[in-house]
């Protein structure tokens, strides 16, 4: 389970999160929507400390955290319990799909590195590209690198994944294969938080459809809810763009 609590992040005078209030089931899946510099991607990087919080609580299943006393263990622990997938994959170059995925088990978790291997090729069949183990990333489609990332977050076995646009840097013809990917995840009920503008997945997948303005959340519900029937002016308005 995640909980988060009134949690603010300012950058300079500018409070791009405003007191956000959240909590995840174990299992559920939540994608987080809304308008360009409302802070969707702080509130993900705030979860595993790439950015600081100024404020607020943060429970990611055992871990139970005042941001503002935070000690560089727990921002370990948050970092354990947590997986980023992130737009541009930012796999390892000069390393092949089995060692980006075997990567975090050696360094985080200290796992020998025949064990992280083993796990990594188990990642690679679950991800059907267990015949690229030693390719590098710039022989592999961007697809299959993003596939790579998102491996690479399951090996993990976080308490929740959290996905930042994983779709927003693919060419076209890429997409589905990735968003097929975390349907597979989602089938498992792997907790994972996403933002996304595929807002088809959000309909089709989304427990809880989350939407972001200007630091807050403004509305959220389930995808039949605040796709068909939204409460808020702003949330309207921002469907109407986009869909
Ligand atoms: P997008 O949909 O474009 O990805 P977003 O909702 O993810 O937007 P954020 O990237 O979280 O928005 O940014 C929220 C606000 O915080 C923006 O105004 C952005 O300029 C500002 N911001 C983000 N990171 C920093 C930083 N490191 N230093 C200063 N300001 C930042
Ligand atoms: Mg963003």
């Amino acid at each position: 389970m995640i909980k988060i609590a009134n949690l603010v992040k300012r950058f300079g005078s500018a409070t791009v999160l405003d007191g956000i209030d959240l909590e995840i089931d174990q299992g559920e899946i939540i994608v987080v929507i809304g308008p360009s510099g409302t802070g969707k991607s702080t509130l993900l990087r705030c979860l595993n400390f790439l950015e600081r919080p100024d404020a607020g609580r943060l429970v990611i299943g055992d871990l139970d955290v005042d941001v503002t006393r935070v000690s560089r263990a727990e921002i370990l622990a948050a970092r354990r319990r947590t997986a980023f997938v992130f737009q541009n994959y930012a796999l390892f170059a000069n390393k092949t799909a089995l060692e980006n995925i075997a990567e975090g088990l050696i360094v985080v978790n200290r796992w020998p590195k025949a064990k992280a291997h083993a796990r990594a090729g188990e990642i690679l069949q679950r991800i059907g590209l267990a015949d690229k183990a030693d390719a590098y990333p710039a022989s592999l489609s961007g697809g299959q690198q993003q596939r790579v990332g998102i491996g690479r977050a399951m090996a993990a076995q976080a308490e929740v994944i959290l996905f930042d646009e994983p779709t927003s840097s693919l060419d076209p013809e890429w997409v589905e294969e990735v968003l097929a990917l975390m349907k597979q995840l989602a089938r498992e009920r792997q907790t994972m938080l996403v933002v996304t503008h595929e807002m088809g997945f959000a309909r089709d997948v989304a427990d809880r459809v989350v939407f972001m303005e200007g630091g807050r959340i403004v509305e959220q519900g389930p995808p039949s809810q605040l796709f068909n029937a939204p409460r808020d002016p702003r949330t309207r308005d921002f469907l109407r763009k986009i869909l």
